[in-house]
């Protein structure tokens, strides 16, 4: 097929981390293509939630890169012409019992010394937060600065403003292979395309990408259940985890039953703006099958009336699974590869693309522009910190 488009860069993944790439990169002016095998958000992006937290993130450098990403979201109110359903609840972190609590209290002063808005909540606290908590639940912590969008509404809502800069958009295109003489060369099924520099941001498919120029990246799906509940009595008005999502999260020792440790089940409990409940959640290496298991479903069930036993008599409409993709240090690779030069790497962000899309969009178009001062420190999201153990 004879080449027939060119632009100085092309974006590869329509899922909300390409789609704030190409957001950032056609508002500063640089003529970008954003290639998508489906449709927009047709990946992880549409099968996740859409919370976008600092409560989760581990202090330091992640929390630092979630603050930045939320301040890009505030900003992003603004600039965009379609609403995402953005609100700014905060949102809470709840304990079972008092081992939990006594971490919490670290995690709060932890991140409280770091300069984010952390607050520490006591039994009196949760049950004027919401009189469904379970009665024994001892208390929890909330962060104030934490958000929820529509992640799919999200992506959309970038691409209609990225068009109007001039952001050209090939969607049913998958790509098959990329060539690098001077420029690249991008095979698709819906025409070929050249382009200057090339970003990475297929999520849980990055590696495939990456194995079309040779290069090896160490993302693998973990895959993750959601239940959508019907309207229904308002158990809670804003975001809610409850503690053990951390020690799954980053795959530390947790005390629970077998099943939920099987399935790495954790509540995660969010109301949309239209007041349905998204309830989850789980966490499994089980490859790209997309079934659902009812078993999991059964198991955060349980984990729901566990802290909201009213939810017993819950209807729900549907069940999804997701894929986060998921690195061995739990941070995303935003980053060029240096075994070649202009291919950039944008994927890897786990369980928390929705909440570091934004950060990452922005670094990308510093790194495309050559900014010497980033908007985060970019040394933590190299890929070359992978070298040692690809090379094994
Ligand atoms: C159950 C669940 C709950 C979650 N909840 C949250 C949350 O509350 N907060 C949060 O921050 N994060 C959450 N996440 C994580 C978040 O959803 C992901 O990190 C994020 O969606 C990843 O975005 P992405 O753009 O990298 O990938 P994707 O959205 O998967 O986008 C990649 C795109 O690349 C395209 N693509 C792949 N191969 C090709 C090809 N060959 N050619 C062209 N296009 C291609 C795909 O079609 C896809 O659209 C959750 C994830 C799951 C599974």
């Amino acid at each position: 097929m004879p080449i027939n488009r060119h632009a100085e860069v092309a974006v590869i993944g329509g899922g909300i981390v390409g789609c704030s790439i190409a957001y950032y990169l056609a508002k500063s002016g640089v003529d970008c293509v954003l290639i998508e095998k489906n449709d927009i958000a047709s990946g992880t992006s549409s099968k996740c939630d859409g919370n976008v937290t600092i409560v989760d993130k581990d202090p330091g450098f992640d929390s630092l890169m979630s603050l930045k990403s939320q301040e890009l979201m505030v900003a992003l109110q603004e600039e965009l012409d379609l609403p995402f359903e953005y609100r700014e609840l905060g949102s809470l972190l709840v304990c079972e019992n008092d081992m939990e609590m006594e971490a919490a209290k670290e995690w709060v002063d932890i991140q409280n010394a770091a300069g984010l808005k952390f607050n520490l909540l006591d039994q009196k606290d949760l049950r004027q937060e919401s009189p469904y908590f379970a009665h024994d639940i001892p208390g929890g912590l909330e962060c104030e600065t934490d958000s929820l969008i529509n992640p799919y509404l999200f992506c959309y809502s970038l691409i209609d403003k990225a068009k109007q800069y001039g952001l050209k958009l090939h969607t049913n295109a998958e790509v098959t292979a990329i060539t690098k003489k001077e420029d690249f060369t991008i095979e698709t099924t819906n025409g070929d395309y050249t382009a200057k520099q090339v970003v990475n941001a297929a999520g849980v498919w990055a590696p495939f990408i990456g194995k079309m120029l040779g290069i090896e990246i160490p993302i693998i799906p973990r895959k993750g259940h959601i239940m959508v509940g019907a309207r229904q009595k308002p158990v809670m008005m804003r975001n809610v985890m409850e503690f053990g999502y951390l020690m799954n999260k980053f795959e530390r020792e947790r005390v629970a039953d077998e099943r939920t440790l099987a399935h790495g089940v954790a509540l995660v409990l969010e109301p949309t703006e239209s007041q349905n409940f998204l309830i989850g959640s789980s966490r499994q290496f089980v490859g790209y099958d997309p079934t659902i298991d009812i078993n999991v479903l059964e198991t955060m069930s349980r984990r729901a009336i566990r802290f909201f036993p009213a939810m017993k008599d819950f209807r729900m409409i549907r069940a999804y699974t997701g894929f986060r993709p998921w690195t061995p240090d739990h941070l995303p690779i935003v980053s060029e590869v240096e075994q070649v030069p202009g291919f950039y790497i944008a994927a890897g962000h786990e369980g928390d693309g929705i909440s570091l899309a934004t950060a990452t969009g922005k670094l990308i178009e510093e790194m495309i522009l050559g900014k010497e001062e980033t908007i985060i420190p970019t040394d933590p999201l190299r890929f070359d910190r992978f070298k040692e153990a690809v090379t094994k």
